[in-house]
């Protein structure tokens, strides 16, 4: 398994040599400065309507073009609920009535040639208004598709697509 700060040569601090303190660390040689690299954090919303889930299309890499569902990384200094109700209205203008945290996936993407580790936290959550929808952001589209024919596949990214089986499989669908 690659080491998540495989790419860092060269300690932050010093310039020094960097390296491997453990599966998730690195250490300078010269001025002993280590830093770890842990999963960044990251939300996304189960939001469905009279037995309709909304499902928005990626409008940038990776796997763009593809179903997802709406969310993304939770900022430095707010909570996971926090990071869901701003991806929310970012992306779409919604804004978000309740959250429940419903179960979570480990993820990697590659942003700019980095692998990316993330911890994905799922919610399912109710909107005040489900009409007004206005796609911002890095959502290209959106979608209200019956549960029923809601197919994990069409969805690009791993965690995400195994998220969607999950939900639909709790949902006995
Ligand atoms: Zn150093």
């Amino acid at each position: 398994m690659e080491h998540p700060l495989q790419k860092f040569r060269f300690c932050p601090c010093c310039g020094g040599r960097f390296v491997e303190n453990d599966f998730k660390s690195k250490r300078c040689e010269s001025c002993g400065f280590v830093l770890y690299l842990n999963a960044a954090a990251s939300t996304a919303a189960f939001i469905v309507d009279d037995g309709k889930l909304l499902v928005v299309e990626r409008a940038k890499e990776p796997a763009k073009g593809t179903f997802d569902l709406p969310g993304g990384f939770v900022d430095c200094y707010e909570t996971a609920e926090q990071g869901i109700e701003r991806e929310v209205l970012e992306e779409l203008g919604l804004t978000v009535k309740t959250k429940k945290y419903i179960f979570s996936n480990s993820n990697r993407y590659v942003y700019s040639g980095f692998t990316v580790h993330t911890l994905d936290m799922f919610f399912e959550c109710t909107l005040d208004n489900y009409s007004d929808i206005r796609p911002m952001d890095d959502v290209a589209n959106y979608k209200w598709i019956p549960l029923s024919e809601v197919n994990p596949v069409d969805f690009g990214l791993e965690s995400i697509r195994q998220g969607v089986e999950r939900f639909l499989k709790e949902k006995c669908i």
